[in-house]
């Protein structure tokens, strides 16, 4: 039985107090901060930058924020992350000219490295990359687009991923996102009124959904 971790997009809290909404997720269970990047280029939406990221760590947030990058390009834009308190940086490796670069770009900056891929991206990147990663991250819709269904051959895709990871014999995490679509709405979205109790049930809920796809 695997152990998950559940993290929540913080794209489905209420901005206005999004301090206060980030602790009661924790508070409830949740066990990382997911911190969906998105750039109005490498997809079609707009999202939040370092400046957010900084904000929750001067709010005293201390989980780890798994800051994914929907952004191209995404060199840039990584040192200004990692200053402000990322934990995981995930890019897409299509959104990279130079896919180990990167990843050494985000280690040398403090921050652990990671790959996402989108449902029709194929793995092949991961043969040659598996090993300096900490984290594989798969997309189980595309991402920038809101209402999407839940793309099933994606779990195909976590399965082989994490044959890969088992076989390297490697502490790498595997996750899957979507979750504002699908199960993050539930989370985030549940807590229209920050109200603890609610988000309690909805993290326990998906807690035993987890458990039931056991591993
Ligand atoms: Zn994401």
């Amino acid at each position: 039985m695997a152990d998950y971790k559940i993290a929540p997009s913080i794209l489905s809290a209420n901005f206005a107090r999004l301090g206060e909404e980030v602790d009661n997720v924790l508070a409830a269970g949740a066990d990382i901060v997911h911190f969906d990047v998105m750039d109005n280029h490498y997809v079609p939406n707009l999202t939040i930058g370092p400046l957010v990221c900084e904000a929750l760590r001067k709010h005293g947030v201390k989980a780890e924020i798994d800051v994914h990058l929907m952004v191209k390009p995404v060199d840039r834009i990584i040192p200004d992350f990692a200053k402000a308190g990322a934990s995981y940086i995930t890019f897409h490796p299509e959104a990279s000219e130079h896919i180990d670069r990167t990843i050494g770009l985000i280690r040398e900056s403090g921050c652990k490295p990671g790959l996402v891929f989108n449902p029709a991206t194929p793995l092949d990147v991961l043969e040659y990359t598996l090993d300096k990663l900490d984290m594989v991250l798969l997309m189980s819709v595309n991402p920038g687009f809101g209402g999407q269904k839940f793309i099933p051959y994606v779990l195909d895709k976590a399965r082989k991923v994490r044959q890969m990871i088992e076989a390297s014999g490697k502490a790498i995490r595997l996750e899957i996102d979507g979750v504002r679509q699908i199960a993050g709405s539930a989370i985030l979205g549940a807590g229209k009124d920050s109200d603890t109790h609610r988000y309690d049930s909805v993290v326990k809920a998906m807690r035993d959904e987890l458990a039931k796809v056991g591993k």
